[in-house]
């Protein structure tokens, strides 16, 4: 697994300099293939999509590793790993990379602290997509996305009006809804862009349970009650 690099003629230090950079950036893009590989797993584990539906990435410098379009993800091998650069452009691997590349770009050069992106097709959140433009704030989870999470307006999947209305919807938000598709989440590690997109889930599927109860309408939370909780998620977990 050996990016592209332009061949210049090198002296000896330089050539053993280059080529030890060279195992070490081979060895970060393995690690983060095999951790980006696992979290694709996960979403279909997890029942957060079926099949071969959504995608996930992660950056790696200027390199954004991609899950390849429509290959089951129990097929994936380290032999298999797809990458591009930040403008589209295959720098890694043999296989066409996810038909989504203009969201997880967008999100990319839109963030330059995002380090991985999630898509689902999660049924809740899918579900909620069909019905509202913002999630109401139910819960204080909300808090850890930025504020109430937006749909983005309906785009044809794979397309840069996709990108475009994705990036709308994010706007000081770490996630979003997709209308009658699904979601996108992103954060500074795959762990965390996975954890939101689960927690994202989570919440679609609370309001639609407690707003199915006939007679009743959930109760929200306020901006001041949302505000409260995003100080003190600052300090949220373990320390030090
Ligand atoms: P890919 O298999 O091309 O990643 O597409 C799945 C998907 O969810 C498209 O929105
Ligand atoms: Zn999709």
């Amino acid at each position: 697994m050996t990016q592209s690099r332009a061949g210049t003629t090198e002296s000896a230090t330089e050539s053993a300099t280059g080529s030890a950079t060279e195992s070490a950036t081979d060895s970060a893009m393995e690690s983060a293939w095999g951790e980006l590989v696992a979290t694709a797993r996960r979403t279909v584990a997890d029942g957060l999509v079926v099949g071969t539906s959504g995608n996930v990435s992660v950056r790696v410098g200027d390199t954004v590793l991609v899950t390849p379009s429509g290959v089951p993800y129990d097929r994936l091998t380290p032999g298999d790993a797809t990458g591009v650069d930040l403008a589209g452009r295959r720098v890694l691997g043999t296989l066409v990379p996810t038909s989504e590349l203009p969201m997880h770009l967008a999100v990319y050069r839109a963030d330059p602290g995002a380090r991985a992106v999630v898509h689902t097709h999660a049924v809740h959140a899918t579900a909620v997509s069909l019905l509202v433009d913002e999630l109401p704030p139910v819960h204080y989870m909300t808090a850890a996305l930025g504020g109430p999470v937006r749909v983005a307006r309906y785009a044809a999947y794979g397309t840069d009006e996709l990108a475009r209305a994705m990036l709308d919807a994010l706007a000081d938000r770490t996630g979003c809804l997709l209308r009658n598709h699904g979601t996108v989440t992103y954060g500074t590690s795959l762990d965390q862009a996975y954890d939101r997109t689960a927690q994202l889930e989570w919440m679609c599927r609370l309001w639609l349970t407690a707003s199915s109860v006939p007679g009743h309408s959930p109760s929200l939370l306020t901006p001041d009650q949302l505000a409260e909780v995003a100080e003190r998620l600052r300090g949220y977990g373990q320390h030090g």
